[in-house]
């Protein structure tokens, strides 16, 4: 007989705050602009700049940590994450790694079921690249270069796609509420991160994950989700290993 699994499933959701202007410098955030008009030498990483970060920033992200029931940190700080990409002209992108803005929070959804969250972090958005096909080219907007982000990282706590939609239609809902974001999809201002495992039903033990990167609808989501599930169940079924690794 076929053993029943149990999918596990932990989120990374990042959200494009609504703010005016960009993390550490006075560059408009607008979406749509002509490239490359919203950039200045601290978004673009030109030698001798410094940044600054952006009070509405910290505002936007306590109210996220409080509405999300965290713990807000008396003190937190930012890290260089170093990757060079031709999105990011200054080759790091600063980010919270050991000292989060906010963690240890919950999240109730309307399956009556509560999400712990793990952490909450403040970052800064890269560029993005436009791949022309016709002129096989491949171009660089630094516009989004330093737009404000936040990061959402939940425990492995969702057992099922309904989980994860219902997690994420709370999080909207709050997010348009505080007037943090608008929380739009299409055009990226939600993006998320789905980290899937799968394991024999009744054990405690987690199972090897694999992620799935920026997401961009419910939809997608739910079919994500349920492929890669099925995906790692055959391959244990036919007794080969889940290899951990990022899936596109
Ligand atoms: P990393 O920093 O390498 O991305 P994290 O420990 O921060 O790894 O985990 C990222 C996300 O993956 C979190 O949302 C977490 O809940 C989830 N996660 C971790 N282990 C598993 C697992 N075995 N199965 C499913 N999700 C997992
Ligand atoms: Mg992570
Ligand atoms: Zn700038």
């Amino acid at each position: 007989m076929k053993k029943e699994y149990e999918t596990v499933i932990g989120l990374e959701v990042h959200v494009e705050l609504a703010t005016k202007t960009k993390i550490f410098c006075g560059c408009s955030t607008e979406f749509g602009a002509k490239p490359n008009t919203h950039t200045c030498p601290v978004c673009t990483g030109m030698p001798g700049s410094l940044p600054v970060l952006n009070k509405k920033v910290v505002e936007y992200v306590m109210s996220v940590g409080l509405a999300a029931n965290c713990g807000i940190n008396q003190f937190c700080k930012f890290d260089r994450k170093n990757y060079f990409y031709p999105d990011l002209p200054k080759a790091y992108q600063v980010s919270q790694l050991s000292l989060p803005i906010a963690r240890n929070g919950a999240v109730p959804i309307k399956t009556g079921k509560t999400i712990r969250i793990h952490e909450l972090h403040m970052e800064e958005d890269a560029g993005k690249l436009v791949h022309d096909p016709w002129l096989d080219q491949t171009r660089a907007d630094y516009n989004r270069c330093g737009v404000p982000l936040i990061e959402i990282v939940t425990e492995p706590d969702f057992r099922s796609g309904e989980e994860v939609i219902a997690y994420l239609e709370k999080l909207r809902s709050t997010l348009q509420y505080l007037g943090v974001s608008d929380c739009k999809m299409q055009e990226g201002s939600l993006r998320c991160d789905v980290n899937l495992s799968v394991r024999p039903a009744g054990s405690q033990d987690l199972g090897t994950r694999t992620e799935m990167k920026n997401l961009n609808s419910f939809k997608a989501i739910a079919r994500a989700i349920q492929g890669e599930r099925e995906r790692q169940i055959d391959l244990l079924e036919a007794g080969k290993e889940v290899i951990q690794e990022t899936r596109r």
